[in-house]
C-alpha cells in the first residue's frame, strides 16, 4: 500500500548529500510520493532541480516560510509568478508562525497573504505551517479575496475545536512523526477529530526525530535525521489513534495526498481526477 508524505525539505543540507540514499529506502518503505517543501528564495532552484531529478517521487512546492519574512529580496513576488508558470509546482512552505521570537507580524502577514493570493490566483495547493497563531490564520482566511484549492496544514499543532472553523476554507491536516512520542497528548487527541477526506500525514523530514520505538511491523525508524521513509511509521501512529487499519489509513492518505498534490496527468497516468 503506497504512501505519500505530504511535507519534507530533501534540499535540506543534512540530507541532500544521501538523495539516493534516502529515496531507496522510501521505494522500500512504499512511500512513493513526497512533496518537497522550499522555505526561502535560496532554495527555489535547489527544490525544482530534485523534482527534475526524481520526476516520478518528488513533486516541489515553492514559497518563503514565515521563519524568513524578513529577508525576502524585493524581486520575490516576481520570481515566485515567474516559477508558478511550471504546472506541477505547488506553493509552499508559507504560513505564520507566533511562537518565535523576535518577529515582526507585519512582514509575516504581508508574505503569507500575498503568497496565499497567488497560490488562488494559480490554482495552486499550499503546505501551511501555523504555530500559535490560529486566531490570526482564521482572520485571514475569512477576509481573503480568493482561496487556494487546498491548504494543507502541516504536522497540524492546533486544538481539535478549530477543526471544524477551519474547514470551510479548504483545509487539510497533516500529521507527522510528533504523534509518535508519546506525551503529545493534544495531537492524540486531534487525530480522530479530522474528517476522513481531509486526513494527511508526512514526515517533516530532516526535522522532528523520529521516536525510536520500532512500528507494529518492526521496522525502526531511519534517523535522525529524519527521512521520508518514515512515514509509515506516522501511518501506523494514525492508525492505531483512529482506531483503524494500516492498509485503510495508508489509502485513505495517499487518495486525499494525490487529489491535491498530483497537478498534472504526465508522469501519474492513473490519475483519477474529480
Ligand atoms: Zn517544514
Amino acid at each position: 500500500m503506497p504512501l505519500f508524505d505530504t511535507h519534507c525539505h530533501l534540499q535540506d543540507p543534512r540530507i541532500a548529500t544521501q538523495l539516493n540514499t534516502l529515496l531507496q529506502h522510501a521505494a522500500a518503505a512504499d512511500v512513493q510520493l513526497m512533496l518537497c517543501c522550499a522555505t526561502s528564495e535560496s532554495d527555489w532552484n535547489i527544490v525544482l532541480d530534485i523534482a527534475r531529478q526524481y520526476p516520478a517521487t518528488v513533486i516541489p512546492a515553492l514559497g518563503i516560510h514565515p521563519w524568513y519574512a524578513t529577508d525576502r529580496s524585493p524581486v520575490w513576488h516576481d520570481r515566485l509568478r515567474t516559477l508558478l508558470a511550471n504546472p506541477a509546482t505547488a506553493v509552499g512552505e508559507i504560513g505564520l508562525d507566533h511562537a518565535i521570537s523576535p518577529r515582526s507580524d507585519a512582514d509575516q502577514d504581508a508574505l503569507f497573504l500575498a503568497q496565499l493570493d497567488l497560490a488562488a490566483e494559480f490554482r495552486r495547493p499550499v503546505s501551511l505551517h501555523c504555530r500559535q497563531a490560529w486566531g490570526s490564520l482564521i482572520e485571514h482566511l475569512q477576509k481573503a479575496r480568493r482561496l487556494p484549492p487546498a491548504i494543507v496544514i502541516h504536522s497540524y499543532s492546533g486544538p481539535p475545536e478549530i477543526i471544524p472553523r477551519l474547514l470551510p476554507f479548504n483545509v487539510f491536516f497533516s500529521f507527522s512523526g510528533s504523534l509518535t512520542q508519546p506525551h503529545h497528548h493534544r495531537a492524540h487527541a486531534t487525530v480522530p477529530a479530522v474528517p476522513s477526506a481531509r486526513l494527511l500525514l508526512e514526515t517533516d523530514a530532516p526535522d522532528i526525530d523520529p521516536n525510536p520505538v520500532p512500528d507494529p511491523e518492526g521496522i525502526r525508524p531511519f534517523g535522525p535525521p529524519n527521512e521520508p521513509a518514515n512515514a509509515r511509521a506516522v501511518a501506523h501512529r494514525i492508525a492505531e489513534l483512529r482506531q483503524s487499519s494500516f492498509n485503510e489509513i495508508a489509502q485513505l492518505t495517499w487518495n486525499n495526498a494525490r487529489r491535491i498534490f498530483v497537478l498534472t496527468s504526465h508522469d501519474h497516468p492513473d490519475k483519477e481526477l474529480e
